[in-house]
């Protein structure tokens, strides 16, 4: 898989603007397009073409439906209907949210929600069996700085990566990456707890490198953004677990890939059981392997 090769593959440009790279293909005609050019349909997003296309064939009540829906649809619908990164806004304000909880007094909503391996293994920990903990550790930060470059991350990437991916597989990319990362940190550092986005965030980076490799992007504001975020991760004290890191970035490579790999309408399916599989082997490495590993 050489750079240059796939840079000079017309199918990893936009057919109508040559010079913007893309790997997502309109799930009508196929051809490649760039975010721009985009439109959100029951089937998936379509190009510009095929929309006007859609248009000229839709019947008269259809026409009116669609007139109606329109004037009758709240802001926040609008905003998903025009392609805006809502799941990534959505996921920066619950975050915040969570962090704005944390600073109540007497309220200690991090130690509710952090990650601790312990808690899925009642038998073996003697602790409550609060399985969400993988997810909801997710939510809560270790500080004002840690919060900061996690989302100004998930705000840069999410950008870009949201409207290539589609909602619903960005929302899965980030949340299985972030049970990647609690996942990988519970077996390799059982005695600990761990917060925060880390994991899920380095997970975007992972899905965002193979995905860039693959259509020969220039990458170089990915790496130094991963390049702030790695050397924070050494810095003494500042508790982010590297472990989580990797976890994260194996989970996110790994649904880069597949999402790249199965591109096609016909695919559908196929992608739906790939992501679930991901899922099922990360419920299978916390409550099969990790058990046996640490028991
Ligand atoms: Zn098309
Ligand atoms: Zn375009």
């Amino acid at each position: 898989m050489t750079t240059p090769e796939f840079a000079s593959n017309r199918e990893n440009f936009c057919y109508r603007h040559p010079d913007r790279q893309s790997f997502v293909l309109c799930q009508r005609c196929t051809r490649t397009i760039c975010p721009e050019c985009m439109t959100q349909a029951p089937v998936g997003v379509i190009c510009p073409e095929c929309m006007a296309a859609e248009r000229k064939n839709r019947t008269p009540a259809q026409k009116r439906a669609q007139r109606q829906w329109r004037r009758r649809s709240p802001a926040a619908l609008s905003a998903v209907q025009a392609g805006k990164p809502v799941v990534t806004y959505g996921i920066i304000a619950v975050t915040a949210f969570v962090y704005l909880l944390q600073l109540v007094p007497g309220f200690d909503v991090a130690s509710l929600l952090r990650f601790w391996i312990g808690y899925l293994l009642p038998e073996l920990s003697g602790a409550p069996f609060q399985p969400w903990r993988l997810v909801t550790a997710m939510l809560v930060h270790g500080g004002i700085l840690h919060l900061a470059l996690n989302m100004l991350a998930l705000w840069m990437i999410g950008r870009q990566l949201e409207p290539m991916l589609g909602r619903w597989r960005f929302l899965t990319l980030y949340v299985l990456s972030g049970v990647g990362g609690s996942a990988l940190f519970g077996i390799l550092s059982p005695g600990s707890a761990t917060v925060g986005a880390s994991g899920a965030v380095f997970g975007l980076f992972g899905a965002l490198l193979v995905i860039g490799l693959h259509i020969g992007a220039n990458m170089t504001g990915l790496f130094v953004l991963l390049g702030i975020n790695l050397v924070i991760g050494f810095v003494p004290g500042f508790g982010i677990a590297w472990q989580a890191h990797i976890g994260g970035a194996i989970v996110g490579a790994l649904i880069g890939l597949i999402v790249l790999r199965t591109r096609k309408r016909s695919q559908r399916t196929a992608q739906i059981l790939l992501l679930i599989g991901v899922a099922a082997a990360l419920l299978l490495v916390v409550f099969v392997v990790a058990p046996w590993v640490l028991g």
